[in-house]
């Protein structure tokens, strides 16, 4: 049928989206992961990472990777977008280098580094 006529928005994923806190642009959910906040018993709020999304409260939205979870921590988008007031301890999310995993493993998985390493 006339499917032309919707070019336009090509660049637009279609079904749910969610907003970056990183980089600020808009993907579909799958193409996210959810950062969410646990409380521990001295009060202390941890940022962890929502692999089942139903963690209960509010949501921060972040491509995986290290480099929108770095501008997310420039502009402190994590505290805001969790509402977190006090110090947001994000050392389960790895902050160096993140841990984040992608929702979808596409690709074929890295077996011969793995040969390498057992090598010696
Ligand atoms: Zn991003």
């Amino acid at each position: 049928m006339g499917s032309a006529a919707s070019d336009a928005r090509s660049s637009v994923p279609s079904g749910p989206v969610r907003t970056c806190v990183g980089c600020k642009r808009r993907d579909s959910l799958s193409a996210l992961v959810r950062i969410a906040v646990v409380l521990d018993e001295d009060g202390g709020a941890r940022a962890v990472v929502d692999h089942r999304r139903r963690l209960p409260g509010r949501g921060a939205w972040l491509h995986p990777g290290p480099e929108c979870f770095q501008l997310a921590e420039k502009r402190r988008a994590l505290g805001r977008a969790l509402r977190v007031n006090g110090p947001l301890d994000r050392s389960a999310l790895g902050c160096d280098r993140t841990t984040i995993d992608r929702p979808t493993g596409r690709g074929t998985s890295p077996r011969h580094e793995e040969n390498r390493f057992t090598n010696s």
